[in-house]
């Protein structure tokens, strides 16, 4: 509409090029509640990017609203001191970690993003071991600062600071669809991770010891890939049995979006950190930290600091965020509009462009390729988002050349809207010609 291209043109010439989300989606938001968006022209859209994943509640929960505005007048910045908000919001999430983690896990605030968090978690670990290198995989995406970026596994991203953080060592993911042997699901259960075994037992041609494996359990920005269980499992006997310490980045697959509060949980691991930030207020309110088992903390006082680690509004909303998601059983809703999800887009498989439509929870993606070469398309990707936008719909792209509809709802969404988004993708993706 007219407003939203006058401000988009007003932000081309004053703020960076660097954005990304105007790119694609040319509007301008002016409110937004629950599951739905209105740009300044006053069109409504569904939003299944909910803020990159932030807004497990949805926008402008009433709840979270009324908790942030009480707390806004009695105390908003706390630097680490303690303070009542910060103890409940502690209380509250290590009640979310399974019963065998609680004791044995503390956790440390972070700056205010995941990248923050991340960069937390790589220093623990050098410091608690003593050791240089570090361990990632191919399509992760652990953050956009030096470190985060170095560790990031998608290579036209980190292409501008590629030598930002030397010994890291990328290992393949098992992207089963993709596998560069060949192999599927069916004829391989765990040779990425026997891989990666070989290459830290090979006093040959292994490499050094690590600091740490940081993964993702279900790829996010390397569109919507689950690992494999036999894989994890097996990542994290081989590092447990050589003691490297085991970070998963639940930054996007945290706070229940995987389906469980902890996509760890549905691996049957249990790391030795965990990286969490994008959801932990339910609201976008910045907030990041890590949990990390108490056997690492070689941190002394001041050793990782920080001024935005106290954000109490973050903290009230995050307490109210888990009471709503025990009370109304969010996670339930998840699973149960996850499977509706999936099944009302299981028809879009017999499209030759549909290579694949997967994920866990909902952090849901469908995979467009090129039929006649099975290579990622991008552009058809983009067409869908396109389109599913003049019809309502807002939906993010991810993975290889941006050629996965990712989507990201909130975890509130209601069965009715799960239906009304997924008729405009099917038609969108239906619509397309190869
Ligand atoms: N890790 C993962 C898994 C992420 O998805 C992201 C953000 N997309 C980050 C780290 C970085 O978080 P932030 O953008 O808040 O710095």
């Amino acid at each position: 509409g007219p407003r939203s291209t006058e401000l988009l043109e007003r932000q081309a010439t004053r703020e960076s090029n660097a954005r990304t989300y105007p790119r694609h989606l040319p509007i301008a938001i002016a409110e937004a509640a629950g599951s739905f968006v209105r740009d300044v022209d006053g069109n409504v859209f569904i939003d299944f990017l909910a803020g990159a994943g932030v807004l497990s509640l949805g926008h402008n929960h009433p709840e979270l609203v009324g908790a942030a505005t009480e707390q806004l007048s009695v105390l908003t910045h706390g630097l680490d001191f303690p303070t009542p908000a910060k103890d409940a919001f502690i209380e509250a999430q290590l009640s979310m970690l399974p019963a065998t983690m609680r004791d044995r896990m503390k956790i440390h605030f972070c700056g205010p993003t995941g990248t923050n968090a991340v960069d937390a978690a790589i220093k623990l670990c050098k410091t608690a071991t003593g050791r240089g290198d570090i361990i990632s995989f191919q399509g992760g995406f652990h953050g956009s600062g030096a470190v985060g970026m170095a560790l990031t596994g998608l290579v036209v991203q980190k292409e501008p600071v590629r030598n930002g953080l030397p010994g890291v060592h990328f290992f393949p993911y098992s992207y089963c669809s993709r596998c560069p042997l060949g192999l599927t699901r069916e004829t391989c259960s765990t040779n990425c991770a026997t891989y990666l075994e070989h290459s830290l037992k090979d006093d040959l041609g292994g490499i050094p010891l690590p600091a740490a494996v940081i993964i993702e359990l279900v790829q996010g920005e390397g569109g919507a890939i689950p690992a494999t269980i036999e894989f994890a499992q097996r990542v994290r006997e081989v590092t447990r049995e050589l003691g490297i310490p085991l970070i998963v980045d639940e930054v996007q697959t945290g706070c229940g979006r995987s389906g469980t509060w902890f996509s760890f949980e549905q691996y049957g691991i249990e790391p030795d950190v965990i990286v969490a930030s994008k959801a932990l207020s339910g609201m976008g309110l910045p907030i990041a930290l890590i949990f990390y088992d108490k056997e690492l903390d070689v941190w002394a006082p001041g050793a990782h600091t920080g001024t935005f680690r106290g954000n109490q509004l973050a903290f009230v909303t995050g307490v109210e965020a888990v009471k709503i998601f025990k009370r109304d059983d969010v996670l339930g809703n998840v699973v149960r509009r996850s499977e509706q999800c999936l099944g009302l887009l299981a028809p879009l498989q017999r499209h030759p462009w549909v290579r694949e439509i997967r994920g866990k929870g909902l952090l849901l993606g469908i995979e467009l390729v090129h039929p006649s070469s099975g290579l990622p398309a991008g552009e058809l990707a983009a067409e869908v988002q396109t389109q599913a936008l003049s019809r309502g719909l807002i939906l993010e792209l991810g993975g290889r050349g941006g050629c996965v509809v990712r989507l990201l709802p909130p975890l509130n969404v209601t069965e009715e809207i799960m239906e009304a988004a997924c008729r405009i993708l099917v038609d969108c993706i239906d619509q397309l010609e190869s």
